[in-house]
């Protein structure tokens, strides 16, 4: 009787919430038909343990905010064929990239922590792709799980997935959804961020806010003239660009740009 080797995959986790390992388990029962199709090796959060397994997919969710993590993330790509980022965390540093802004690391871990002194984190949360090649990135707050399972079946196909960097308008614009924006005054950043969610804020009649970070040639010059345009002072506009993504370069930019002009004269964000 011949078996046939099933391709190897395990999930690690870094400093995160663990929202986007959810994305798997919410699979649910594609879950369970994709573990007929591999082997996975190592996922804490669904019972198995083994970080140090050779696997051909690695999925690493979070951010790197302690030197362990960084010597450990080196450990995952040495024992992995691919890896792949998941989440806002792994790919831009998420939301614990906040503190990088204003070097303020020791204040805030002071203020919060009542024994600050078993805190060992780093002074800035860094995403994955900047200490380790990683081979493809999946963005979102969290992660959409149609796109994760779209990726896994490319990789086991042999082929490239395919990266999603059209503007969260486009898909707005596709299903036909009422805009936010025009009829509403909302600050949307669908017209700077990456689609892959189906525009699901608009679709709830929300704005969106940037949970997928960038999107290919966002104009976040023109976009912060608009939120002015809706009565949002510089401080509010600078928060709407430094919020889940704060570290991705084209938002942390225009959120500086804009904290720059704020004169201290209100704050309506
Ligand atoms: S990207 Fe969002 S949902 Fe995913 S682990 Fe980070 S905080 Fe959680
Ligand atoms: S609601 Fe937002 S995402 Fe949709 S078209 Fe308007 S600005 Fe774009
Ligand atoms: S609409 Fe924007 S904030 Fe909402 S899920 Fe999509 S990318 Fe995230």
């Amino acid at each position: 009787m011949s078996t046939t080797v099933k391709p190897r995959i395990a999930v690690h986790k870094f400093s995160s919430c663990d929202g986007c390992q959810l994305a798997f388990l919410n699979l649910g029962g594609e879950l369970i038909e994709l573990t007929r199709r591999v082997d996975i090796r190592h996922f804490l959060e669904a019972g198995l343990d083994d970080p140090d397994a050779d696997v051909d997919i690695a999925f690493v969710e979070g951010s790197l905010s302690t030197q362990d993590e960084i010597e450990r993330i080196h450990r995952v790509r040495k024992h992995s064929r691919y890896l792949i980022s998941i989440g806002a965390c792994a790919t831009s540093g998420g939301l614990q990239a906040l503190r990088n802004l204003d070097n303020q690391h020791d204040q805030w871990r002071d203020a919060i922590y009542a024994k600050p002194e078993f805190i060992k984190t780093l002074n800035h949360a860094r995403p994955i792709a900047d200490e380790v090649r990683v081979d493809f990135e999946l963005w979102g707050c969290p992660i959409n799980s149609r796109q994760l399972l779209a990726a896994v079946n490319s990789l086991l196909f042999g082929v490239p997935p395919i990266e999603e960097r059209d503007k969260v308008c486009m898909e707005c614009k596709r299903q036909q959804r009422v805009c936010v924006m025009v009829t509403d005054n909302k600050p949307c950043l669908g017209p700077v961020t990456r689609t892959g969610c189906g525009a699901l804020c608009p679709s709830f009649g929300r704005d969106c806010y940037g949970c997928y970070g960038p999107s290919d040639n966002p104009n976040t010059e023109s976009l912060s003239k608009r939120f002015a345009g809706l009565g949002l002072m510089p401080d509010a506009v600078a928060r709407r660009f430094l919020m889940i993504n704060s570290a991705a370069p084209a938002f942390h930019d225009a959120g500086l740009i804009a904290r720059s002009t704020d004169t201290g004269d209100g704050d309506n964000g």
